[in-house]
């Protein structure tokens, strides 16, 4: 067990690309911290750096407070499961999973001891001696991080493990991982493109983009609040949709006006919107915060927005309703199959209390309203 540190690690390919830029990064030692972002943003850069495999232009990486950032692979002592699964053909799962001990010298029997204890927690005992090319893709993907686990290194790095397993597989191997990564208590940074698999899993949560750490922070602080738009439209479900207004403070009143229409903040102002008074600013919705105002009757008429339908989709536990408002596209949340048809007029309930306000140049979270 260990902790990793990242300290203004930049990786930079003589093209001038930026795999990673002045990165800072530090897991605690038991911690499972998720690296998550867009497909190029540097996810699986961060995991070869830590493993050895990639150099770094500058900066340093430390594991366990010692140094290892011209260390080779096979001095960090860390165990890396790809998104190719990478078993070797030739053995058997049962061959494949005890790989990495024989290579390290334990004894035979303790060997066999290991791979099925393993084995249980994964739920391979029935494929132990099958040939990886006579497996399914979810039993490979098993066999692979049993390869991993059966000899606890002092880190895990797993790039897109559940990748290519179908919706169910993907939650069961989800929760299965966590509990064993929990379970062995050893520092894991498991990188994943599919922000819900982030947050599902993560003790902490980074999210990049283009080489560049925006936010490390627990699923619930990324989602209530996020430091800028991108981290808000990248996590969450129903992702949250922004709309421009310009702030105002009439007579004690205080506005959000979205085009011809006016949404009025209760109890005023709160303090760091007061300095945006008479500027534009970005409002972030997500569909909870926006219902159909028929059914809000005690709605005020100044907290409503009008707008037309533009899509509608039916998740079973509730329809999630596109409206076009003033030119932007939100979100709307309306109970099971009760989402009118496109092109239909609809009144919003607003719930302006859970917005989160960002500045339309820089991007950056002015103000987080009540968290969900
Ligand atoms: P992710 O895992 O988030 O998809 P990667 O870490 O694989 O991202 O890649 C980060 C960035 O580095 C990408 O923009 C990718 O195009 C770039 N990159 C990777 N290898 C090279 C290379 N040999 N030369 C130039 N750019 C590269």
């Amino acid at each position: 067990m260990a902790s990793v540190t990242l300290t203004d690690v930049s990786r930079v390919f003589p093209d001038g690309t930026r795999a990673l830029w002045r990165v800072d990064l530090g897991i605690a030692d038991g911690e499972l911290l998720v690296v998550t972002g867009p497909s190029g943003s540097g996810k699986s850069t961060v995991l070869r750096v830590v493993a050895g495999l990639d150099p770094v232009s500058s900066g340093s990486v430390h594991i366990d407070g010692q140094e290892v950032t011209n260390l080779p692979p096979r001095g960090r002592d860390v165990a890396m499961v790809l998104q190719d699964a990478g078993l070797y053909p030739h053995l058997t799962v049962a061959g494949n999973m005890g790989f990495g001990l024989k290579v390290h010298g334990v004894p035979r029997d303790e060997v066999g001891r290991r791979v099925s204890a393993e084995a249980r927690v994964l739920g391979l005992q029935a494929q132990l001696r099958r040939l990886p090319r006579t497996l399914s893709a979810g039993h490979r993907r098993r066999a692979a991080l049993g390869r991993a686990t059966t000899r606890v290194p002092r880190v895990f790095l797993l790039d897109e493990p559940l990748v290519n397993l179908d919706a169910a597989e993907r939650t069961r191997v989800r929760a299965e991982l966590v509990q064993l990564q929990k379970g062995l208590g050893v520092t894991t940074v498991h990188v994943t493109h599919d922000q819900s698999e982030a947050l599902a899993m993560g003790d902490r949560v980074a999210v990049l983009r283009d080489g560049q750490v925006q936010q490390v922070a627990t699923p619930a602080a990324l989602l209530d609040r996020p430091v800028n738009r991108f981290v808000a439209e990248f996590v969450g479900f129903p992702d949250m949709r922004f709309v421009e207004a310009a702030v105002t403070d009439e007579a004690g009143l205080s506005w959000l006006v979205v085009g011809s229409q006016r949404l009025r903040i209760p109890g005023g102002l709160p303090g760091p919107l007061r300095r945006h008074v008479g500027r534009r600013v970005l409002v972030g919705l997500r569909a909870h915060l926006l219902r159909d105002a028929g059914s809000r009757p005690d709605c005020p008429v100044d907290r409503r927005l009008r707008g037309t339908v533009t899509r509608v989709e039916r998740m079973g536990h509730a329809d999630i309703v596109g409206v076009r408002v003033e030119g932007s596209e939100l979100s709307a949340l309306y109970p099971p199959y009760a989402g009118p048809a496109g092109g239909a007029p609809v009144e919003l309930a607003v719930d302006t209390a859970g917005a989160q306000i960002f500045d339309p140049v820089t991007e950056a979270a002015i103000w987080h309203g009540r968290g969900v």
